[in-house]
């Protein structure tokens, strides 16, 4: 076995397989329309440096890979790439040490007949995965088995897995994680924009003369950009609208420390406030925006007294807020979770961009309604992963879009579902009810990062089959899992990311994936000549190939890179920013949409929409008296930690225990005690965490990290009506002292 671990990504795909594999994987090999033999789609580089782009957050640093014998040794954060100009955050330099943790998944995984995971060939994989979930479809019906996509995977690989499951597997619901972070934004933008057009560049960040952080802390969740707005010389203002002294509240120069989830009737107010007193731009209003009469009309509701009681700021912090934006050249709006992840986020997002459209902060240096993403390649997901999108920004329910892609694809149209896909929630809850009886999730940890987590750990429980696909086995959900399929990581792969500035950088192949794990890309191929459909996916031989497919897919979109000629020529550019349609030779190094002011809608105008804002869902109450807060604990951890705890220079710079921030004053009230453990309960379970006793959090509100596996115990199930994203942000809970083992929740 040793010797052939050894030998795995120096071989043609093919013949790797043909050397490990039993009978089932060479008689698919001999099928017509093959792997494409000969073809190696992820190689080794050879000895010296390249750039390649991050893999944890959407700010998509370059880092320089330190190549020996064609394998990485080191790395460094590369100097000349544009984004972050020799910048990296502990994340991005601890990137390579996290792919060496023991806990690699090697082999599959398949769960016997006593319960228990045990190793098995590719061979014995693939026979279960197209015998089970064939199985299940012809039982319950072609739509009984779905999917859990990512944002982490390369663009290239998550188009693959839309295209294969909903063209060639049949299903119709598959959905992605960044439905937890970015749903949001896209629905934002798409409704008012006419796409999902993040309009900035991060040269923003410097040349703002006014940057407004809403629900958004760069200084930790971002740190490089954060870097960029370090260099801005314009002396800029900056706001932060956050309930909690965040790290980036404590640079601001205002910081609205408004009540949870007041932040849409705040835009609201401001919003008026710029109208009653002429500080709009009304031409730019005429010939850019529709709406603008009924808006005004609408937000006439929302006076200072009303604000101010509502938001529990006082009025001259309100109005010194609309003063700044008034007073100053360029304003740019950013916002991430906060805004983001509400049971009404989307129109709290438009209610920024409307603040932006109607002073005209947008297409100009320094300005923008900003949607800061979460992962490395959220933007490619928005785009390309097939969920509840057609592939490319297009629509599932519009004809003439399925009939374009299936003639890019060279597909029969009728393979492609004429509806859109269940949201995650929608999945989740079609499993409750015995429609999804098989999931299948590539590189995502449901069972940690859902919300409510009992129940979504029950959820799963209820499968007939599920299917994890990801680098560790030891993920909370692949222990669930009935068949866990090994994959190569960040590093040991190749293709595309597209960050939060809309700019497209390449990944490499700089190590070998440990044990038989395979690449995304060639399990998805794997999978495709089991399932009998590969002959749909031959011209998917290789990263390269598909690119060339995608590039297809964006042609006379607003997304279109059909002037990005290959993976060289864009990391000669230091990344590209789409658009950059066929003829775009040099495109500039930074970007941005609207310059012209005409939008994506028929009209070529911005929609300003607006909705009466609500309290919150669960308001806290005699049992439940704090709002529980959550967000990101520190930049040395990501999401669910299945990378970043694998790091003991990591582990160094974040607390190894859940904490809980606890305002001193209601510590005092109910007798805690910094570093105290307590327990903290909602309606829906609880956790043991230890009391931080600090003033950044208000009275009456406590914080929690998400990135502990506790956290989703407590947050509850709420969800925008729009975005479908889950509201994690704020639910009720109590604190209790004492060591009262029936709070623990028995996991
Ligand atoms: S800021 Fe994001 S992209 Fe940059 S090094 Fe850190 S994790 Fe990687």
């Amino acid at each position: 076995m040793s010797s052939m671990l050894e030998t795995l990504g120096q071989l043609p795909f093919a013949s790797l397989l043909h050397q490990r594999e039993g009978t089932l994987t060479r008689e698919l090999l001999q099928q017509p329309g093959g792997f494409g033999l000969g073809q190696v789609p992820d190689r080794l580089l050879p000895n010296g440096t390249t750039t390649m782009v991050c893999g944890y957050c959407s700010t998509g640093c370059g880092l320089k890979i330190h190549l020996k014998d064609g394998e990485a040794v080191n790395l460094s954060a590369a100097t000349s790439y544009p984004v972050n100009m020799g910048m990296a955050c502990p994340k991005g330099w601890e990137a390579l040490s996290v792919m060496d943790a023991p806990d690699r998944a090697k082999t599959p995984l398949l769960r016997n007949s006593a319960g228990r995971l045990e190793p098995v060939s590719w061979d014995v994989a693939m026979q279960q995965y197209v015998q089970r979930l064939r199985a299940i479809q012809d039982r319950h019906g072609p739509h009984s088995v779905a999917f859990i996509s990512t944002g982490q995977m390369p663009t290239e690989e998550m188009a693959f897995l839309g295209a294969l499951a909903k063209f060639g597997m049949g299903m119709r619901h598959g959905d992605g994680n960044t439905r937890q972070c970015m749903a949001t934004s896209v629905v934002a933008y798409k409704q008012a924009f006419g796409f999902d057009a993040p309009p900035y560049t991060y040269a923003d960040f410097e040349e703002s003369d006014v940057l407004v952080f809403a629900g958004a802390n760069p200084c930790i969740a971002h740190p490089i950009m954060w870097e960029r707005v370090m260099r801005n010389r314009r002396s800029p203002e900056i706001v932060v609208i956050d309930p909690r002294m965040t790290e980036t509240a404590m640079y601001a120069s205002q910081h609205l420390a408004i009540k949870p989830k007041s932040d849409q009737p705040l835009f609201y107010g401001v919003a008026k406030l710029l109208i009653d007193r002429g500080w709009i731009d009304e031409a730019f209003i005429a010939a850019s925006t529709e709406g603008f009469e009924d808006f005004a009309r609408f937000v006439a509701d929302y006076d200072l007294s009303r604000v101010v009681l509502e938001t529990g700021l006082r009025p001259e912090q309100i109005e010194r807020f609309a003063e700044t934006i008034h007073e100053r050249d360029r304003t740019s709006f950013w916002w991430t979770m906060g805004v983001n992840q509400s049971y009404q986020g989307v129109r709290t997002a438009q209610a920024l961009i409307n603040l932006a459209l109607i002073t005209n902060n947008i297409g100009r240096p320094g300005t923008g309604a900003n949607s800061i993403t979460g992962q490395c390649n959220a933007m490619g997901s928005r785009l390309f992963s097939n969920t509840t999108n057609l592939l490319g920004g297009h629509d599932f329910a519009n004809p003439q879009h399925r009939q374009k892609i299936a003639g890019i694809l060279h597909i029969d149209e009728q393979k492609i579902p004429t509806e859109n896909s269940w949201a995650y929630n929608e999945i989740m809850e079609g499993i409750l009810r015995d429609k999804i009886k098989a999931l299948w999730i590539i590189c995502t940890n449901t069972a940690h990062s859902w919300i409510n987590q009992n129940h979504a750990r029950e959820v799963l429980d209820r499968l007939d089959f599920l299917v994890v696909q990801d680098i560790y086995h030891t993920t909370e959900t692949a222990t669930m899992a009935d068949l866990v399929l090994p994959a190569a990581g960040w590093g040991e792969k190749e293709g595309t990311f597209i960050n939060s500035e809309r700019r497209i950088g390449v990944t490499r192949k700089v190590r070998k994936a440990p044990g038989q794990a395979l690449s995304d890309f060639n399990i998805f191929k794997l999978i495709a000549h089991s399932w009998g459909c590969g002959e749909m996916f031959a011209r998917w031989s290789s990263p390269a190939a598909v690119f060339e497919i995608l590039k297809e897919l964006s042609r006379g979109t607003p997304c279109d890179f059909t002037g990005a000629r290959d993976y060289s020529w864009i990391a000669q550019q230091g990344g590209v920013q789409w658009p950059c349609p066929t003829g775009m030779e040099s495109p500039a190094q930074e970007r941005r949409l609207f310059e012209d002011g005409r939008f994506f809608h028929a009209n070529g105008k911005a929609k300003l929409l607006f909705e009466e804002s609500r309290p919150m869902p669960e308001q806290p109450n005699g049992e439940f008296p704090f709002i529980l807060l959550t967000g990101r604990g520190s930049a040395s951890q990501w999401h669910t930690q299945t990378r970043t705890s694998k790091s003991a220079v990591l582990r160094k710079l974040y607390p190894e225990h859940l904490f809980v921030e606890v305002n001193p004053n209601d510590a005092r009230s109910l007798g805690v005690v910094h570093n105290e453990w307590i327990t903290v309960e909602s309606r829906r379970g609880n956790l043991r965490a230890m009391a931080l006793l600090t003033p950044a959090v208000q009275r009456g509100q406590v914080f929690i990290p998400m990135h502990y596996e506790a956290t989703n115990r407590l947050t509850d199930a709420v969800f925008d009506p729009y975005s479908k994203q889950p509201s994690y942000k704020c639910c009720a809970v109590k604190l209790v002292r004492g060591e009262n083992e029936s709070h623990h929740t028995p996991w």
